[in-house]
C-alpha cells in the first residue's frame, strides 16, 4: 500500500481521493484553503479514511510517495525543493486515471481543435460499437468515471500542453498532434517551449502516432522516427503512410477510403480535425461505413464558429472558443469577402497582435476591439490602417456591430483572446453574446 497526498480538492482532487481510497491505498488531503477542505471532508464527498494534512513539510511529507497535483494548484519553489529532495513521484489528475485505465487511450493534442477532433473521433468510435468513452475538456474528472471502464472499452482523450508537461504514467495507444502556434506564451518560457512540451506526447505513446504533414513544426516531430503516420491535405509523398483529402474524399495512398460529400463542418480547419479523428479511429479498429456514418451527422460542438441567429440581415456567429489568433485566422477563412465585422478582444495572452493585424483577412471590414486587451488592439490596429472602434465590455461591443451592420454582413465573435477579464470561461462568454443576439433576433 503507497501513500498519496491530493493536493488541491476541487472536482478533480476529490475523484482522485476517492478512487485511490477504493484501490485501497493511503490517502492524504490538503488544500491551501483550510476552511474548503473541512467543509469537504465533513460533507462526506471523500471517504473517512482519508486523512487530512494541515501543514506541508519534511516531517509531514517524509510518508508520502506520490502528489496528486490539481490542475489550479502552483507548487512554491521551496516546496518544489522539498519533492525533489524527498524524491516524491509527482502525477496530475489525467496521468493518475490513466495509470488506472483498463481500457486503451487514443489521445490528440495540438493548438487548436481538440475539441472538435476527439468529438468526432468519440462519434466514430460509438458509432462502431466500440464502447467509447470521451475525456478531457468536457468537465467530468477521467478519475471520476475510470472504475466504471472495462478492457474492451476505447477512452478518446484531449490532452493539452499544462498535461503533457508531467508526462509521467502517460500511456496512450496511439495519439495525434494537429497543429502547433503560439498559445500559452504567458506560461511557457518561449514557442520553443512550448512545443517542447507538446512533444512529451510521442514518449506517452506506444502504438502509432499521427502528424499533420502540412504543419512543418509537427511533421517535424516524426523525423527519425518509424512510429508515425501522417494527414495531408494534398496526396502525400511516395514513402509516407498516412491519409489525405482531395475533392471530397480522403484517400489512404492511391485508394479512394470515404467520401465527405455529405458532411457538413464548414472550413479547411475541420478538414485537419476529420482526417486526424478518422486516423485515430481506423487504428483503433473502426470500419470505414461507421466512421462515414459518424461524419455524416456531425455537428461542430458549441461556441465554435456557432451560427446564433440574424440581425436585420445580418448573420451572427459565436467562436467564444477561438482563444488564439490561429483559431481567429481559420475562423475568418470560413467567410466571404468583405463582410465580417470582426469582435476582438478580452484578456492578453501575449500575442503577436501586430503580426495579425497587419496582415488581417481582407473580407473583415471591421474590428471592434473590446475588454481588458481592447486598447491595446485599437492602437495596434489604428497604425495598421485598420477600420477600428473600441469598447470596454462585451455588451458594448456587441451593440456597436448591431448598429453598424448592414445586410448579408457576418458579426463574428472570434476574440483570439481569453476571456477571464469579464468571464469565468469562454463558455460563460459564448452564452453571454448569445443571448445578447437573442434579444435583437429578427426573422431574417
Ligand atoms: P481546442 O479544444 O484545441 O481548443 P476546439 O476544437 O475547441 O479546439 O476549437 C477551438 C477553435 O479553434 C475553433 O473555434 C476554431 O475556430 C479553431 N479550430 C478548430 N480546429 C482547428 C484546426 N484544426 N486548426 C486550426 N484552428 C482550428
Amino acid at each position: 500500500m503507497d501513500t498519496y497526498l491530493i493536493y488541491g480538492l476541487g472536482r478533480s482532487g476529490i475523484a482522485a481521493a476517492n478512487l485511490l481510497s477504493k484501490n485501497d491505498e493511503n490517502v492524504l488531503l490538503y488544500d491551501d484553503n483550510k476552511t474548503r477542505l473541512a467543509e469537504i471532508y465533513n460533507s462526506g464527498l471523500v471517504p473517512k479514511t482519508c486523512e487530512i494534512l494541515n501543514k506541508l513539510c519534511a516531517k509531514t511529507l517524509c510518508v508520502v510517495h506520490c502528489i496528486v497535483l490539481s490542475p489550479g494548484v502552483k507548487v512554491s519553489p521551496k516546496l518544489a525543493g522539498l519533492i525533489k529532495k524527498l524524491n516524491i513521484r509527482v502525477l496530475g489528475e489525467l496521468n493518475l486515471a490513466a495509470y488506472f485505465c483498463p481500457a486503451p487511450i487514443y489521445a490528440v493534442t495540438g493548438t487548436n481543435g481538440k475539441t472538435t477532433t476527439c468529438t468526432l473521433l468519440y462519434d466514430m468510435l460509438r458509432s462502431a460499437k466500440l464502447g467509447s468513452h470521451l475525456i478531457g475538456n468536457i468537465g467530468i474528472p477521467f478519475t471520476s468515471v475510470v472504475d466504471s471502464i472495462s478492457p474492451s472499452d476505447s477512452v478518446v482523450c484531449e490532452v493539452s500542453s499544462f498535461q503533457l508537461e508531467n508526462p509521467a504514467g502517460l500511456n496512450f495507444r496511439a495519439s495525434a498532434v494537429l497543429n502547433l502556434a503560439p498559445d500559452h506564451l504567458d506560461r511557457y518560457a518561449g514557442f520553443s517551449e512550448y512545443v517542447d512540451t507538446k512533444r512529451n506526447i510521442l514518449d506517452c505513446t506506444h502504438g502509432k502516432v499521427y502528424l499533420n504533414y502540412d504543419d512543418p513544426l509537427v511533421r517535424d516531430f516524426g523525423k527519425d522516427r518509424t512510429d508515425c503516420e501522417y494527414f495531408s491535405l494534398s496526396p502525400l509523398p511516395e514513402g509516407i503512410a498516412g491519409l489525405y483529402y482531395q475533392n471530397g474524399v480522403i484517400y489512404r495512398g492511391e485508394q479512394p477510403l470515404l467520401s465527405l460529400k455529405k458532411c457538413k463542418l464548414l472550413g479547411k480547419h475541420n478538414l485537419y480535425n476529420i482526417l486526424c479523428a478518422t486516423s485515430l479511429a481506423l487504428y483503433a479498429g473502426a470500419d470505414v461505413a461507421n466512421i462515414e456514418r459518424a461524419l455524416n451527422r456531425a455537428k461542430l460542438p458549441r461556441h465554435r464558429l456557432e451560427f446564433v441567429g440574424r440581425i436585420n440581415g445580418a448573420r451572427y456567429y459565436n467562436d467564444s472558443k477561438a482563444t488564439n489568433i490561429a483559431s481567429t485566422t481559420v475562423a475568418l477563412e470560413c467567410f466571404e469577402k468583405n463582410s465580417v465585422i470582426l469582435l476582438l478582444g478580452g484578456s492578453d495572452k501575449g500575442e503577436d497582435f501586430f503580426g495579425f493585424l497587419n496582415n488581417l483577412p481582407k473580407n473583415v471590414y471591421k474590428v471592434i476591439a473590446f475588454g481588458r486587451v481592447g486598447k491595446k488592439i485599437y492602437k495596434i490596429a489604428k497604425k495598421c490602417g485598420i477600420n477600428v472602434v473600441y469598447a470596454p465590455r462585451l455588451d458594448e461591443a456587441f451593440i456597436f456591430s448591431k448598429d453598424v451592420a448592414r445586410s448579408g454582413d457576418v458579426v463574428l465573435l472570434s476574440p483570439a483572446c481569453a476571456s477571464f477579464d469579464e468571464f469565468s470561461n469562454f463558455e460563460e462568454r459564448g452564452d453571454f453574446f448569445k443571448s445578447l443576439v437573442e434579444q435583437y433576433e429578427t426573422k431574417n
